[in-house]
């Protein structure tokens, strides 16, 4: 049975024992103690924390080489080792490199005192299975527990790792193995899956990169864990993660969301290898949108219809897409009382995001017109309806108008793209309602410009919250807490 363990990096002896309390306290099973990391370390302090956490403490002494601090006391790294096997802590952290020559003197020492073993092995780069499973067997063979961490850039390095860990677990030798970094995060989520001894998970500041958070760890430690994430490139801005942990946690299901940034032709791979990350459903978003959807089973009937799709749904190897973004658009404009039956729309953009928008809104009986940076795709955009849609250059727009609503569907406004709103101010004036389907910041320069004009007008964040809960729902059959997400994406924001 796997046991979540809180790795506590504080810096005083005080503070630690403080910290490993609450942890356990939390639903901890064991709590490391990260020793190069305590400053003024002394041979009581060491027999305090062994006393207090004995058999349910992890005595760790990371070397330097292997991403650890260095403790202050001055002392060699083996006799602070010695100190370390013999107040009787549960389990002693010995590295198979740097620790070699005194490995098993160690061991006879910590076996004395009751504690077992972890050797370990922390890679500075990403190494192939089969130097990893070399490491694991040398580990096995001087410790109880063996432990490699290996950094990890790519989702399919990831799953390298966790197909390597599933036929590991088969020998019945207890092991560790951890893929390190954002992208290895899976490796530790379905560390209770894969039967590893042990899913270190971070308490306050993560020790290492990837690690979840203690609360998450402890939550998808239950039956069937399971994966949901966000598709994209160049995925940092998003709040999704956020936003879907907050619903996972009021849900209390045993799942994680998390990111993964893929190049357009990892798409096929990725939803090949579904079963084996344990993943349930994805978000897709830019720029894969589009591309996505010739390569999945189904699609349902807004995503066929728009041949764009936000959200796939994997279940026993089968992958159904959906558009939640035209049910979020959809949802928002009645949250906001919007209604545009007979009324004039501009759609500034036109990629997935427009789409759904102008399909939303010509079901709602809008007259749209559509502008776009280039103008072929706002035109092959207008023929993928039936309706009529009227096409304006950018060029146009201040001779047209006045519109009821006013969406700027591009990414200008946008964190980390160009601020500039992508029509000026003479456009804006003439728009009754401003909708900036931008987030992130949740006040651009346009929404700026709307209220200087006394417009009203909306951030994207309802549409946001509008999809991810449907998504949610299609990919647990729960409802989601939309007042957990909408904190979430508040505090996100700030
Ligand atoms: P796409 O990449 O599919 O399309 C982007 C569109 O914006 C294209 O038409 C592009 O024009 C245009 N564009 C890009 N940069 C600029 C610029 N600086 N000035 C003017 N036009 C520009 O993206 P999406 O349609 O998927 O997303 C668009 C925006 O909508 C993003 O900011 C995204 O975050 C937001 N969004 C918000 C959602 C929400 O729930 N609130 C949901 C979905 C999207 P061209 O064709 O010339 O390249």
């Amino acid at each position: 049975m796997t046991k979540v363990v809180a790795v506590i990096t504080a810096s005083t002896p005080g503070e630690a024992e403080r910290q490993a309390r609450t942890a356990i306290q939390r639903g901890a099973d064991l709590v490391e103690f990260r020793v190069d990391r305590l400053r003024d370390l002394n041979s009581a302090d060491i027999r305090k924390l062994a006393g207090s956490f004995g058999p349910r403490a992890i005595a760790t002494l990371r070397s330097p080489s292997e991403g650890g601090g260095r403790p202050r006391s001055g002392l060699p790294r083996i006799a602070v080792l010695r100190e370390l096997c013999q107040p009787g802590f549960g389990y002693v952290d010995l590295e198979l490199e740097a620790d070699a020559k005194d490995i098993r003197d160690l061991r006879v020492l910590a076996k004395r005192h009751r504690s077992r073993v972890i050797v370990s092995r922390h890679f500075e780069d990403f190494v192939g299975a089969s130097k990893i499973r070399d490491t694991l067997e040398a580990s096995a063979a001087v410790g109880d527990i063996a432990k490699a961490v290996v950094p990890i850039a790519h989702w399919y390095e990831a799953l390298e790792v966790v197909d390597l860990a599933r036929s590991w677990a088969a020998k019945s030798k207890p092991y560790v193995l951890i893929g390190m970094g954002p992208a290895g995060a899976v490796t530790r989520v379905l560390a209770g899956d894969l039967g590893q001894a042990f899913h270190y998970a971070a308490f306050g500041a993560e020790a290492a990169p990837g690690q979840l958070p203690l609360r998450s760890a402890i939550r998808v430690h239950g039956p069937e864990p399971f994966v949901v994430g966000l598709v994209g490139h160049r995925i940092g801005h998003s709040i999704s993660p956020q936003i879907h942990e907050a619903a996972l946690d009021a849900a209390g299901l045993p799942g994680v969301y998390l990111p993964f940034d893929v190049e357009a032709s990892d798409l096929e791979p990725l939803l090949q290898s579904a079963d084996r990350l344990r993943l349930r459903g994805l978000n897709i978003t830019i720029p894969h949108k589009e591309r996505i959807a010739s390569m999945l089973d189904e699609l349902d009937g807004d995503a066929e219809r728009l041949g764009a799709v936000n959200t796939v749904v994997v279940d026993g190897g089968w992958a159904k897409g959906f558009n939640t973004d035209v049910y979020g658009f959809r949802i928002s404009l009645r949250a906001l009382g919007l209604r545009l039956g007979e009324r004039d729309a501009l759609v500034v953009g036109a990629g997935g995001a427009a789409k759904a928008v102008v399909h939303v809104l010509l079901r709602e009986g809008a007259r749209v017109q559509v502008a776009n940076r280039s103008a072929s795709r706002a035109e092959a955009l207008a023929d993928s309806f039936d309706e009529p849609l009227d096409v304006v250059s950018l060029d146009e727009l201040p001779t047209r108008g006045p519109w009821d609503l006013l969406v700027n569907a591009t990414p200008a406004g946008m964190e980390g793209h160009d601020a500039t709103p992508p029509v000026p101010e003479s456009v804006i004036r003439k728009a009754a309602f401003v909708y900036d389907l931008v987030y992130n910041p949740p006040s651009t320069l346009l929404l700026q410009v709307a209220a200087r004009l006394g417009k009203p007008a909306t951030s994207g964040i309802e549409m946001l919250l509008h999809q991810a809960a449907k998504a949610f729902e299609l990919w647990t059959d729960r409802p989601a807490s939309i007042d957990a997400m909408r904190r979430a994406a508040k505090e996100a924001l700030r």
